[in-house]
């Protein structure tokens, strides 16, 4: 009998057949996959439970069909990558419930891989009808569930299969929350940080959670215009949520509070627009001037940001510090990507977009552990059970 390790079990997949949630949902360009990371991720989970002899059957949500069938949210692109990936043909069904699935299933060999509808073209998927989720177990003897991703949401692929069938975290799964539980239970000192992106509100909970645990808290981006303008700056024209005045002002209190290092930009990149080839201008926070707005960090806050980073033992990175899809604004998250790469420590990145920035950086390899979770890690950090991990074997 052949095992494979899954949340901390042996468990024999031999011949049996293993309906495995996955988060493939891929940005998708005119039928081509623009970005198969999350993919490639799941190979691990794939492989293993290939080489334990179970017969492997995919399922993913896409985009957001909102209950409906939509022809350009179909899996048949990611069924193409998955089977280059492999180097085993993957077939595609045009649905995840019902007669044709169970025939299919039934009809599968051990090793076999074969890839659900897209999930999401049901609305009982998001409502977590307990009816829908048992027609989806219905054919499988065992559930893993590697998409850490949707974690955070109890729909009935990742929380309502799990009342009717052994409930395992995949490799990914598996690998999240360790890297994870570690930012929040075991983090080497100095532990700092960086927080960043488009807005304060996506990111309080976190930003609260962490200052308990870290030694200095680095806030850029756009959420860092929330900050400055608490403080009493004007910001012209930057994104800035006036409604998050006070937030801000009680984060920087109890940093201060907790004795902890906040630090916010002390230089900023301005222009008129977002937009590439327009004029820019390195200002003082108090010296924005009204018909522009903030875009990236600026050099002095670079270096003093990276020299923080530098001497860090683990470091958490969410959110650019800047419009980092245009080039003239990416210079301060490129930098503070490189810093974090030259980190002889443990490092997270987390987020779609900062890890798009890093990839940009060209220095993902040197990164401990990508999270692919988006708002479930974030979720997590903020100290949140997650129902879909909850509902799995050996996560606690
Ligand atoms: P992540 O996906 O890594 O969690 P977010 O989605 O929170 O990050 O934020 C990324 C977005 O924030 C990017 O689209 C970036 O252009 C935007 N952003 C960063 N800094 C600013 C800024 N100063 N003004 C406006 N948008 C910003
Ligand atoms: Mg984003």
């Amino acid at each position: 009998m052949r095992t494979v390790p899954m949340g901390g079990e042996a468990v024999d997949v031999s011949g049996k057949a293993c309906l495995c949630r996955v988060d493939f949902n891929v940005p998708i360009k005119d039928g081509v996959i623009v970005d198969d990371t999350r993919i490639r991720a799941s190979l691990p989970t794939i492989r293993c439970l290939m080489e334990g002899g179970a017969k492997v059957v995919l399922i993913s949500h896409l985009g957001r069909p909102k209950g409906k069938v939509v022809e350009s949210l179909r899996m048949d692109p990611v069924a193409g990558r998955l089977s280059e990936l492999l180097g085993v043909h993957v077939k595609k069904l045009d649905d995840c419930i019902g007669e044709e699935v169970e025939e299919a299933v039934r009809s599968m060999k051990p090793k076999d891989v074969l890839l659900l509808e897209n999930v999401r073209f049901y609305p009982e998927e998001e409502l977590n009808d307990r009816e829908f989720a048992k027609k989806l177990a219905a054919p499988f003897d065992i559930f893993v569930n590697d998409a850490f991703g949707t974690a955070h949401r109890a729909h009935a692929s990742t929380v309502g299969v799990a009342q009717f069938l052994p409930a395992y975290p995949g490799c990914l799964m598996k690998r999240e929350l360790e890297a994870l539980e570690k930012l929040l239970r075991s983090p080497e000192h100095p532990y700092v940080a960086v927080i960043g992106g488009a807005k304060v509100s996506d990111k309080l909970g976190v930003l609260e959670n962490l200052l308990d645990k870290v030694d200095s808290l680095l806030i850029g981006g756009g959420m860092a215009n929330t900050f400055l303008m608490a403080q009493g700056y004007d910001l012209g024209k930057s994104l800035c949520e006036n409604d998050k005045k006070e937030d801000a002002l009680r984060v920087m209190k109890k940093a201060q509070e907790l004795d902890k290092q906040l630090l916010l930009p002390v230089d900023v990149v301005v222009a008129e627009r977002p937009e590439p080839g327009v004029p820019v201008k390195v200002v003082r926070p108090d010296e924005i001037p009204e018909h522009m707005m903030v875009l990236d960090i600026g050099p002095e806050t670079r270096r003093e940001f990276s020299r923080v980073i530098l001497q860090a033992r683990t470091v958490f990175w969410n959110g650019p510090m800047g419009v980092f899809e245009v080039e003239q604004f990416s210079g301060g998250t490129l930098e503070i990507a490189a810093a974090i790469a030259q980190v002889e420590g443990f490092t997270v990145v987390g987020g779609g977009d900062s890890l798009a920035a890093v990839e940009m950086a060209g220095c993902a390899d040197k990164i401990s552990h990508l999270s692919t979770g988006g708002g479930a890690s974030l979720e997590f950090l903020e100290g949140k059970e997650l129902p879909g991990v909850k509902c799995l074997r050996g996560t606690r």
